[in-house]
């Protein structure tokens, strides 16, 4: 198979009951703010340049975010906050992402999430996590052959990650890596390796109390940049 099929193969996928309800639910009950617009209502693909450089690895699809508009980290203040990152270094074509016909084109980088479907609470359980691991594996696999750097937002990612990368053949370094903001590591994978490198999650949480500074994720940013030659 290859990424497209990928795409819409998990498009359909229901193996998460809870998930599965809530993604739907919302999307019929919707925020007030945005009643007017269908809501996507399932699970989110991997979605950028299908041969990137830089593969950037989120949590989950936030339930009004990307469950509403279909595209991961867009319509919701953390794909602000990211994207305006990505536009400063020349790694997306415009600073906003508002829905998913709105023109933006990511250069050299993709993007996925450890999780498909928008959690309650953005907290998939561990059953759900696993769950959903085959498709994240699957897409890691297709993109590796390219892939130089490897930016994880969050904790969650960056476990899910360093997983699958040794499901996949990777050598994990010893001692295991630990997430920290701007921590990085190198992987040897088969045909090659790749670099990991952590990042605080653009959540609000984080950019409101000034946990995650605009200068500290352009340089994660910059860094992945540089690694992947671009
Ligand atoms: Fe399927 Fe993943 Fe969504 Fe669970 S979270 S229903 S495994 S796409």
């Amino acid at each position: 198979d290859d990424l497209a099929e990928l795409t819409a193969r998990v498009s359909v996928c229901r193996a998460c009951p809870r998930l599965v309800g809530w993604r739907e639910d919302v999307a019929v009950s919707k925020r007030k703010s945005f009643a007017d617009q269908p809501y996507w209502g399932r699970p989110i693909a991997g979605w950028g340049a299908p041969d990137p450089r830089i593969l950037i690895v989120g949590l989950a699809p936030a339930v009004h975010g990307g469950n509403r508009t279909g595209r991961v980290f867009t319509g919701d203040r953390s794909g602000d906050w990211l994207f305006a990152s990505l536009h400063r270094l020349g790694l997306a074509n415009q600073p906003t992402s508002v829905h998913a016909g709105d023109g933006l084109r990511l250069i050299g980088a993709r993007m996925i999430a450890a999780v498909r479907c928008a959690p309650p609470a953005n907290k998939p359980s561990p059953d759900e996590r696993d769950t959903c691991n085959p498709w994240f594996r699957r897409e890691l696999e297709l993109v590796l052959p390219t892939t130089r750097a490897i930016v994880c937002l969050g904790k969650f990612g960056f476990d899910v990650l360093l997983n699958a990368l040794q499901e996949i053949g990777g050598t994990l370094p010893r001692p295991r890596p630990k997430f920290g903001h701007a921590a990085e590591y190198v992987v040897p994978v088969p045909g090659g390796e790749v670099t990991v490198i952590g990042s605080f999650h653009p959540s609000q949480q984080n950019t409101f109390t000034g946990k995650l500074t605009e200068p500290m994720q352009d340089a994660v940013l910059a860094r992945a940049k540089t690694l992947a030659g671009l």
